[in-house]
């Protein structure tokens, strides 16, 4: 029997608290010790290959946060037989001392490594104290720890029955070849749990983080080391996607894709991954999490109190981490009847927003990722504030990149049913509210449904069962993850399993057992007696 799994605890970093002083002195000590080098791992080995690349604390885009050693195709090479060497004893360790590492692994982050790891994930990847603690303190635990569960489950599914005389088992095995892991720099959680899942069934994993989240995300692979990962189980191989990715999904013994990050890349890979097909040993397992286009849908039936919920969940959903969670809410249907409440309540809530560097805790709102983030999203705010008819922009709307890369959230009305910002991801803080007609919900769930190819979060905000009933159903095929009175972002690992269909992915949601079977080859035995 497993321990009994909880949620990790939420800190709530009040003034004055211990937690507080902690996560103060944590960022304070990794300014002062300057950006740091991190190496590529194989083996155990630390490998400082003098190709070098920076990470850069999007707040303030002079500072370097870490430079990081890049692998090649050579090394990724040396990393995939390194990893094949290790896994016959990794696979036939015992599950519970698979568990161990990864429950392990979780207790260090929660209780030793907590501030380093969310400072990494403030300074790096410009989240916000409360953000940091949502994704690289509880979620990141949470994997680490449901999954050894949901592993649990999986291991203890035998066949019901055995005739006279025969015992009849099922044997998951790891699969035969090694899990190439690709994470986003979204979520360092997400960038955990990528190599960790596929690791907890028995596989070797070859991990190439995201260049937005070197740092945070190598701390994590030195708390698993630290936790007792065997040398060359995860192999931690940071550098360009094309050479280290390409070497990976050109070699014979790749057997699984594990990705989060965008549609684009994903098909491409997944393409490649097609042409490749005869030169594998077995049928690689393909599973990824993408894009979304997730929306929030108010229904004619809410009253007062329910339009102000929706408005302040919009805030929430669509400006969190600067609108950059694969779930954030980028687009709002709301009737005719409920627009100017829940427009009057939506700018009052924008106008509280502080935004800033994410050193300065008030600051709810901090910079996007990147340049390249930067100049994408600023495109499509002068779209709509320029070129698109029957479009404009009510709050927000300046870009400012001399500092940091600090885009204010930014909320469009358009009259335009496909408007390119109503239909096209975004990945920034930008939401745009489409008007309807009260009578047109059934017409307008379509319009959601069939405007863009996606199929992630949403949420339909309506007041009585017969509203949510029809809602739900004309909304079925919209989301992977669908929300009845609530924000379309924050899936709890444990909770709500997380992952969408259509264009944003596999829909095999982390944090669940589904996930964790994509990593096994299962083998039915029949034993005579
Ligand atoms: N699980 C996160 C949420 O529900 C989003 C994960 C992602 O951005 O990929 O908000």
């Amino acid at each position: 029997k497993l321990p009994v799994i909880e949620n990790e605890a939420m800190l709530n970093y009040a003034p004055g608290s211990p937690e507080r002083a902690k996560i103060e002195h944590a960022l304070k000590e990794m300014i002062a010790n300057g950006p740091v080098e991190i190496p590529v791992v194989i083996n155990g080995e630390k490998i400082f290959t003098k190709k070098i690349a920076t990470q850069v604390n999007p707040s303030d885009h002079k500072k370097i946060v870490c430079k990081y050693h890049e692998a090649d195709a050579a090394l990724t090479k040396k990393a995939i037989e390194g990893a094949e060497e290790a896994k016959a004893r990794w696979e036939s360790l015992p599950f519970n001392d698979r568990v161990a590492v990864f429950l392990k692994a979780a207790d260090l982050l929660a209780v030793k490594y907590r501030y380093k790891v969310m400072a990494a994930t403030m300074l790096g990847q410009g989240k916000n104290i409360w953000q940091a603690e949502i994704d690289a303190a509880a979620e990141l635990c949470d994997f680490l720890r449901f999954n050894c569960k949901y592993a649990e489950e999986i291991y203890q599914q035998q066949p019901p029955k055995n005739s006279p005389g025969t015992w009849n088992r099922t044997e998951f095995r790891a699969l035969e070849g090694f899990v190439l892991a690709v994470s986003p720099f979204n979520f360092t959680a997400i960038g955990g749990n990528l190599p960790a899942a596929p690791a907890l069934m028995g596989n070797v994993v070859i991990w190439k983080p995201s260049p937005g989240a070197v740092y945070s995300n190598y701390l994590v692979y030195e708390i698993l080391v630290e936790a007792g990962l065997p040398a060359g189980v995860i192999q931690f191989v940071p550098g360009p996607a094309e050479e280290i990715v390409g070497a990976a999904i050109s070699n014979p013994s790749f057997a699984s894709l594990h990705f989060t990050g965008s549609t684009h890349v994903f098909r491409k890979l997944w393409k490649d991954i097609g042409n490749n097909i005869d030169i594998y040993k077995s049928y690689p397992r393909v599973v990824g999490e993408t894009g979304g286009k997730n929306y929030h849908m108010l229904h004619p039936s809410l009253d007062k109190d329910g339009v102000r919920h929706a408005a302040l969940q919009t805030i929430r959903a669509a400006f969190e981490y600067q609108g950059q969670k694969c779930s954030a809410c980028s687009r709002v249907y709301v009737p005719k009847s409920q627009f100017a409440d829940f427009r009057r309540e939506l700018l009052a809530e924008h106008a509280k927003i502080k935004q800033g560097s994410v050193e300065k805790f008030e600051n709810f709102s901090g910079p996007v990722i990147s340049q390249f983030a930067f100049d994408k999203i600023k495109g499509y705010i002068q779209h709509a504030a320029t070129a698109e008819k029957g479009t404009e922009i009510i709050a927000g709307g300046k870009c400012d990149d001399s500092v940091g890369y600090f885009i204010e959230p930014t909320i469009i009305l358009t009259t335009k049913k496909d408007a390119k910002t109503l239909v096209e991801e975004i990945f920034g803080p930008v939401v745009t509210i489409y008007v309807y007609e009260d009578a047109e919900f059934a017409q307008t769930c379509k319009l959601v449904s069939d405007t863009t190819p996606y199929g992630l979060t949403g949420a339909l905000f309506a007041r009585d069962r017969d509203s949510i009933v029809a809602g739900s159903n004309l909304l079925r095929n919209t989301s992977g993850n669908f929300y009845i009175n609530d924000k379309c972002t924050g899936a709890v690992v444990g909770q709500q399993p997380f992952g969408g269909g259509r264009a944003s992915g596999t829909n095999d949601k982390a944090g669940s057992s589904s996930l964790l079977i994509r990593f096994v080859s299962t083998r039915s035995i029949k034993e005579s007696f």
